[in-house]
């Protein structure tokens, strides 16, 4: 077995979902559990710098390095709280056949759902037992991260950027830079490795917002609601009906946003809805807010007396256009994946990263390959031959940010 992969499966046991209904930061204190045993490893590693916040966001940079901008490199320790995190048992499907993988509970991983899976016939895929997630986002990310700090560690002569590393807490509930300090990090550039299939590197995230509805009715008795009942549950059910349907996640793919309704809660007196909003461009973002604005009108209409509030706010953006002012950070990284002999392209991620916040906090960040895939479910899984091209990659990129400087 491969170091990266022995590293892997340790980070990957340790149990390190975050709570998307606690205020504090980390959002769970199990996240400390590997944070701890991170700031051990980079300090026995020979990193310098090595700094754990209180927040939970661990710093450290790589010693040495040409002069000229320095790269970040960035994962996050939390895994996601859609499915459990709970004891992950990894399992080695070694020498695999190239047919659907069978777990616990009937969880069935079939090659013909994942775009880049059959690559790995032949080879080591790790999976969970099937009654948890994987944790490979982006525990993966980290074991890639050590590893290419251990590799130019390991060959000095190389020559490279300055690089600086960190670890952040609550990825997965929207909140992993809010105590990120920037100049600590001291980054020009970074990358995110917390991407899928090894021939993607995203330079682009969706711009987000949130639509949250709270509406207010009036309660009576059924037996005498004739004429003044106004029941909140029914204009809840208007307001999802007039969503266009082919606007939403299930109808949506590649560059196409969409408008979700994720959540609804009520009873006849007052009900809540919250809807979140996804698009790349600016412009269409502008129209998907606009069409929740014409629906909260147009409910108003059709149940007066009702009281109907929408709460629009921005969740992120997409760090697109901050990107592609320099596109170095991009072409190296593609270039970095191209040497490892395989075909890669440019995408767009649906969702967001650190990165798209960063960017906006004066670190443009493109993300980068782990070679996971299905993340977030108890389907995840990564191969052996995925981490090691991922690995390839990173190593060759800063590389090329060592060689042109
Ligand atoms: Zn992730």
């Amino acid at each position: 077995m491969y170091s990266i992969t022995e590293r892997f499966i340790r980070y990957a046991r340790i149990s390190t979902a975050s709570d998307p209904d606690s205020s504090t930061s980390p959002s769970s204190s199990r996240q400390f559990d590997l944070l701890n045993i991170l700031e051990k490893e980079l300090q026995e590693l020979g990193m310098e710098n090595v700094h754990l916040s209180e927040t939970g966001v661990l710093y450290a940079s790589l010693p040495g390095g040409v002069s000229g901008e320095v790269i970040g490199l960035i994962a996050h320790v939390d895994t996601s709280p859609e499915a459990s995190g709970e004891g992950v048992k990894p399992q080695l499907h070694v020498n695999w056949d190239g047919l659907p993988i069978l777990l616990e509970d009937q969880v069935r991983i079939d090659p013909a759902e994942c775009a880049d899976m059959l690559r790995y016939k032949g080879g080591t895929v790790i999976t969970s037992d099937g009654t948890t997630l994987l944790g490979s986002d982006d525990k993966s990310g980290i074991a890639i991260i050590i590893e290419t700090c251990k590799w130019f560690l390991d060959n000095p002569d190389i020559p490279r950027p300055k690089v600086a590393v960190a670890f952040t807490p609550d990825e997965e509930v929207g909140r992993g830079v809010d105590n990120f300090d920037v100049d600590r990090f001291g980054a020009d550039f970074a990358y995110t490795v917390d991407g899928g299939e090894v021939t993607e590197v995203s330079s682009e995230t969706f711009n987000a917002w949130s639509a949250n509805w709270k509406i207010t009715g009036r309660e009576v008795h059924p037996g005498s609601a004739s004429g003044s009942m106004i029941n909140a549950v029914r204009i809840a059910g208007e307001l999802i009906a007039l969503m266009r349907s082919e606007e939403m996640p299930e109808n949506s793919k590649g560059r196409e946003g969409y408008d979700y309704p994720l959540f609804v809660k009520g009873a006849t007196g007052s009900a809540e809805v919250k809807v979140i909003l996804r698009d790349f461009t600016t412009e269409g973002m502008v129209e998907r807010r606009r069409r929740m604005e014409a629906i909260r009108d147009c409910l108003a209409s059709l149940f007066p007396g009702s009281q109907i509030q929408l709460t629009m706010k921005e969740q992120y953006s997409n760090p697109g256009e901050i990107l592609s002012r320099d596109r170095r950070l991009v072409e190296y990284a593609l270039e970095g994946m191209r040497q490892c002999g395989i075909e890669v392209k440019e995408g767009s991620i649906r969702g967001g990263t650190d990165g798209s916040r960063l960017s906006f906090m004066g670190v443009p960040t493109a993300n980068m390959p782990t070679g996971g895939e299905l993340f977030h479910s108890r389907r995840e899984w990564v191969a052996e031959e995925g981490l090691l091209i991922a690995l390839e990659g990173l190593i060759n990129t800063l590389k090329l940010w060592g060689e042109k400087q």
